[in-house]
């Protein structure tokens, strides 16, 4: 009696579920931003850490963005390679890394 063993004052059950929940929104916008980055062919590190930081807004950006063709996670014919995939050369049929835009055998270029 007396001490008043109460939840000490300003901080209360939900001000913590409220920061928590705050924290998981911060990450999931910063994981969802990136991964959208990425799939569209910008850098999902970088879209990630702005997806973080601007949260709804940097998920509207790239939402909004468009294809990012010249990038190297976009390779030709409409769809996305993972970079230590190979593709083939619809010319000779010889199979390149993505590293290269140019067909090694018959020189044929990709872009
Ligand atoms: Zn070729």
């Amino acid at each position: 009696m007396g001490y008043g063993y109460s939840a000490s004052p300003g901080i209360s059950i939900f001000t913590v579920l409220g920061v928590i929940i705050f924290i998981v929104y911060l990450f999931s916008t910063a994981f969802f931003t990136g991964w959208l980055a990425k799939k569209k062919g910008y850098s999902g590190g970088l879209w990630g850490i702005l997806g973080f930081f601007f949260g709804i807004f940097a998920l509207l950006t790239i939402g909004f963005a468009p294809i990012n063709t010249i990038s190297k996670n976009y390779i030709g014919s409409g769809k996305f390679e993972n970079n230590n995939k190979r593709w083939k050369c619809p010319k000779c049929n010889s199979d390149n890394p993505n590293s290269t835009y140019q067909c090694g055998s018959c020189g044929y270029k990709l872009v």
